[in-house]
């Protein structure tokens, strides 16, 4: 579903992605570790297209979405993308959150819009907060708030960065087990995150980065469990 091929990027003289390479099929959950600022985020923004890649080729259901002519928008909107801090808008309530792009972005009927967000705050089990502003939210309930305004355009992908490193530690179960039950319904995900057991028991594939490359990818039992690498080994017994 997702091909990411050769992909350069560079800060100045800062050299972030030296030919990174990773295949994402559809259905699987990729999980990329790595040190901090070996590039994870820098990856996830430039296959939506927040960043532009200086070499390489990203393909996305067979498009090339790294093509200049490529039209960003329509890209983006098969892409959910959900960051570390919630960025939900304060001022509006969640189900308005929920509801903004498709109905200013997308042109989609409000109705259609409203009906839409609500089955999608069903799903994440926010549907009694759908008047409520973000604010009123636990964090885990907000960034649950913001993974269904990721899903309400039905994305082809989900791309997900550090998604509970900013929650208590009693809320970052719930939010997990969300991502686990859109495993379970086939979405297809890229995620970092530091969660290691969430990984092992989720992830189709770990990709460990070091230095703007994927110095190890397979299964989790290979990755996290018999690293071959030893910088894979040395950045594990760090974070263990
Ligand atoms: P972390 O685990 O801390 O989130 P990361 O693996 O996500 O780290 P990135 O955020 O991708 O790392 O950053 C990789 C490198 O790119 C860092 O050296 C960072 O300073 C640099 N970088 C990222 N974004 C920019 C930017 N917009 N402008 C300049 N440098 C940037
Ligand atoms: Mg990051």
């Amino acid at each position: 579903l997702l091909s990411i091929c050769d992909v350069r990027k560079s800060f100045g003289s800062n050299l972030v992605l030296d030919g990174f390479s990773l295949e994402v099929d559809e259905g699987d959950c990729v999980v990329l570790i790595g040190a901090s600022g070996s590039g994870k985020s820098t990856l996830l923004r430039c296959v939506n297209l927040l960043e532009v890649v200086d070499d390489g080729v990203i393909e996305l259901d067979g498009i090339d979405i790294t093509d200049p002519r490529a039209n960003a928008d329509r890209i983006r909107s098969g892409i959910g993308i959900v960051f570390q801090a919630y960025n939900l808008f304060p001022h509006l309530s969640v189900l308005d959150n929920v509801t903004l792009a498709p109905v200013r972005v997308h042109r989609i009927r409000r109705d259609v819009a409203r009906a839409r967000a609500l089955d999608m705050l069903e799903r994440v089990g926010l549907a009694d907060k759908a008047s409520a502003r973000p604010d009123e939210l636990s964090g885990g309930q907000q960034q649950r708030a913001a993974i269904a305004r990721a899903l309400v355009n039905s994305p082809s992908l989900m791309l997900l960065d550090e998604v509970t490193s900013a929650l208590d530690p009693e809320l970052v179960g719930e939010v997990l087990d969300l991502l686990r039950e859109l495993k379970d319904d086939g979405m297809t995900m890229l995620i970092c995150t530091h969660e290691m057991g969430f990984a092992r028991s989720v992830a189709d594939k770990i990709c460990f980065l070091d230095n703007g490359r994927p110095l190890e990818v397979g299964p989790p039992s290979q990755v996290l469990e018999n690293p071959v690498e030893p910088r894979t080994r040395e950045f594990l017994r760090r974070i263990r």
